[in-house]
């Protein structure tokens, strides 16, 4: 049997589904590979749910602050370089700089979506 853990509170309790996302099926793979998956459903209870929609908002917000800055940095590089060749490292340090960004910003902040009562109607599969 499956149990249901809010990842708020940790408790085993009943409540609204976490959205699996690219971070979620990751680290689930790993889990898998390390055969340490717990294959529980990750919720958020009815009590954590004020709590999680903070976390996920400021996760977002976090998110789009290191995208800016990211943005910035090749928009910065792409002004000083005067070559092609300078051009093309202003592009991979961009790239290098804003992954890097997104990982930081993953790595403190990160927070799953939460599905919501009676958003979507109809969806494809389980
Ligand atoms: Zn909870």
């Amino acid at each position: 049997m499956k149990k249901s853990i809010c990842i708020v509170c940790k408790g085993e309790k009943k409540g609204n589904r976490v959205e699996d996302d690219m971070y979620i099926e990751t680290m689930r793979k790993i889990k898998n590979r390390l055969h340490i998956a717990a294959n529980n459903t990750l919720v958020v209870c009815n009590d954590c749910m004020q709590k999680a929609e903070e976390k996920r908002r400021r996760f977002e917000r976090t998110l789009m602050t290191w995208g800016i800055l990211a943005t910035l940095v090749f928009v910065m590089l792409l002004l000083i370089s005067h070559s092609l060749m300078s051009l093309f490292l202003a592009v991979i340090i961009s790239i290098i700089v804003a992954l890097v960004f997104m990982l930081i910003a993953f790595l403190t902040s990160y927070f799953p979506k939460v599905e919501k009562h009676g958003g979507k109607k109809g969806r494809i599969g389980s």
